[in-house]
């Protein structure tokens, strides 16, 4: 059994060894135990169930929830010459009875399926004449709610393996797993005894960064001219956002693709095939890109917005560096990020645990704010025991942190807040405050105000980010769908007063001039 497994290794995969996990997890599955595989993006979970498809009798059905990679992974497969379709929306009647077909003749020994057509009466009938070997779910953490990506089929997967005439080994494979996601898969999935692995979380070849108080495209700009021939995903929180960044980028003149739900299929499709395959460098995507691709040499992620938690954050910046070669992750991080993330919650369904989401977006500002190592941080959160706290590679430990006091600056954007009787925004009050000559302030008689031109000195998108900032740490309140207006909260009186400071924290980029707030 040793040998064949190296031997397929060998044969299929043109690898001579396992990495940390893979054997472990293929033998386990070989002796006849359910397993859960706790791996991170890029650590090579595919194998741990193909190959051991390809040593046991029968068929093994995969659960995927990435349909538009399905075909890509079956014709994989096909091309080393593994017998292996997949099933899904896609299809036509035509390709599916051929399927269908190939399965009655035991044509397969891999089937790759969306949760939603594993669901389906017709299927199961299907599935239970068939010899199931093992059901391998790919993307795990599905199954729970307290996942990012939750999908409500996937809880339905333990109802349908029990309607089969024998149970097969199941094998649940996932790259995001804090204890309770954990906790959630073995149960919902009806793990029996599971060996369950962790390979641990770190990416030792990924630099991780924050970048805070920089005009982002700006900071994406002059990092694209430095890293020029590399290729890289630029994450953005909205569509809208994806949709200027990527203008900007064409404008400028660089290779880019995007990518959105609100794009056609076929242009999501070309978009990504273009940049699979080095046709584009760049691509700019909201989190709808990405689950499962398997490109091997991305150099660097970049968030031009943070993330709703620490889990789609490693997931997401994960992608960078499989290969295993230095890979940079940076997260361009503004108080308004947690303000839009604010509001996301706020607008979600009622079966969504808001508190449960508030407490992962607090961990996730922390990641932002923190003054550790970034890398010790993820890990800890992970629940992976580290002892280093200084990796060496992070901004964290490679950048000396200053604070600033900006008690004067909040004060003096408080005042004008109050003056202007807490009926205005962001914008309005920034140009009052820089002494804007638009004729919106002159109109409105603001021009006359004691706070009038009181930050003059200031750059408009410093006022607009200490407002932001001020915002995410609830000292100002900001309410209203269309024209938000702000207004001060009951900590604001304690700064007023003076009895209260407030800093942020900027990072001095070793190398890298300092921009300071002021013009
Ligand atoms: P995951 O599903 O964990 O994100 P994949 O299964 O897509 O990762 O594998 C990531 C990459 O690692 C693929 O290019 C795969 O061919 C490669 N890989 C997997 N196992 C090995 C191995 N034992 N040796 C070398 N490369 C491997």
């Amino acid at each position: 059994m040793e040998d064949k497994k190296y031997q397929l290794l060998k044969k299929y995969f043109g690898y001579d060894d396992f990495r940390y996990g893979q054997k472990e997890l293929i033998d386990e599955i070989l002796s006849g135990r359910d397993v859960l595989g706790i791996m991170p993006t890029g650590a090579g979970k595919s194998i741990c169930y193909q190959i051991p498809a390809l040593v046991m009798d029968g068929i093994t059905v995969v659960i995927s929830p990435l349909i538009s990679l399905m075909k890509d992974q079956v014709d994989t497969l096909l091309e080393m010459g593994i017998e292996a379709a997949f099933i899904n929306s896609s299809l036509s009647d035509l390709e599916y009875r051929q399927v269908i077909e190939g399965l009655r003749n035991n044509q397969y020994k891999l089937i790759y399926v969306a949760p939603e057509r594993f669901e389906m009466e017709g299927f199961i009938n299907i599935l239970s004449r068939l010899h199931i070997s093992l059901i391998a779910v790919d993307e795990a953490h599905c199954v729970s709610q307290w996942g990012h990506d939750f999908r409500p089929s996937y809880t339905n997967i333990a109802n349908i393996i029990q309607k089969l005439p024998s149970r097969p080994l199941i094998a649940a494979f996932t790259a995001t797993a804090t204890p309770i996601v954990r906790k959630d898969i073995i149960k919902l999935l009806q793990l029996k005894k599971p060996f369950t692995i962790t390979t641990g979380f770190d990416r030792e070849n990924i630099y991780f960064e924050v970048v805070k108080n920089e005009n982002k495209f700006d900071f994406i700009h002059h990092y694209l001219q430095e890293n020029k021939t590399q290729s890289g995903l630029i994450y953005c929180s909205t569509r809208k956002t994806v949709d200027s960044v990527y203008k900007k980028l064409k404008d400028k003149g660089y290779k880019v693709r995007k990518y959105h739900a609100g794009l056609s299929e076929d242009e999501r499709s070309k978009s990504q095939e273009d940049f699979l395959y080095d046709k584009a460098t760049i691509m700019v995507a909201t989190n709808a890109f990405g689950m499962g691709i398997d490109k091997s040499n991305i150099r660097f992620v970049l968030h031009y917005n943070m993330p709703k938690n620490i889990e789609s954050y490693y997931q997401e910046a994960g992608r960078a560096g499989r290969d295993g070669l230095p890979s940079n992750c940076v997260l361009l991080y503004s108080p308004a990020d947690t303000v839009m993330n604010k509001f996301l919650i706020e607008q979600s369904s009622d079966d969504v645990d808001k508190q449960g989401e508030y407490k992962k977006l607090y961990e996730m500002v922390d990641y932002c704010n923190t003054e550790g190592c970034l890398r010790t941080y993820i890990l800890n959160y992970f629940g992976d025991k580290v002892l280093n706290t200084i990796c060496n590679n992070c901004s964290s430990c490679n950048n000396e942190v200053e604070e600033q006091d900006i008690t004067i600056e909040a004060q003096k954007i408080m005042s004008c807040i109050k003056r202007m009787n807490e009926r205005f925004g962001t914008a309005m009050v920034a140009n009052v405050l820089k002494g804007s000559k638009n004729s919106k302030v002159t109109s409105l008689g603001f021009h006359t105000l004691p706070t009038y031109g009181i930050m003059k000195e200031y750059k408009i998108e410093s006022i607009k980010e200490i407002i932001g900032y001020l915002i995410a740490e609830n000292i100002v309140f900001q309410s209203g769908d269309k024209y938000p207006t702000l207004a001060l909260g009951q900590s604001a009186y304690d700064v007023l007063k003076g009895h209260k400071t407030i800093t942020i924290k900027r990072v001095l980029v070793k190398e890298k001039a300092k921009k300071g707030l002021k013009d």
